[in-house]
């Protein structure tokens, strides 16, 4: 993935709105880059744009795990609900465990990469950032700016 910028360049307030995109979109939340994964399964230690460091302490991708397993149940129940009402009372149940199955294998597959930039941005939603991020000062939102 190529790094891609926001429409501008400059740091934006970080509105829970903004953050919640640049989640889903596989972004930095701070910068909005993209970039972010060498691979499917695996994150870059740091923004190339701005250095903020995505596993912020240890222990954070626990919130990425616990939301990839909801929507991946999420997921699931749906599978099961729409494989009972297709496949009630005479069908092929063998289609809809098919279904079930096939679900709980992809969801998180796919959800894996969008629940780690997801997390990343609840996180800095929840925890703004602190001087021990480190981060390219140019990147600091507005809001979160300290007087001197
Ligand atoms: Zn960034």
């Amino acid at each position: 993935m190529s790094v891609v910028a926001d429409p501008s360049d400059e740091p934006q307030p970080l509105t829970i709105p903004l953050l919640l995109r640049r989640g889903l979109a596989l972004r930095c939340p701070l910068c909005g880059s993209g970039g972010l994964f060498r691979h499917w399964f695996t994150i870059v230690e740091r923004c190339p744009r701005c250095g903020f460091r995505l596993e912020r302490i240890e222990g954070h991708w626990l919130g990425a795990l616990g939301m990839n397993t909801t929507v991946s149940f999420a997921a699931v129940l749906v599978a099961v609900i729409v494989g009972v009402a297709l496949t009630y009372p005479d069908g092929s149940t063998t289609a809809a465990v098919i279904g079930i199955v096939a679900t709980a294998i992809i969801v998180p597959l796919l959800f894996f990469p969008v629940s780690k930039t997801l997390w990343s941005a609840i996180d800095l939603a929840m925890r703004p950032l602190e001087p021990e991020d480190d981060v390219d000062p140019r990147w600091i939102p507005p809001a979160s700016r300290h007087e001197a």
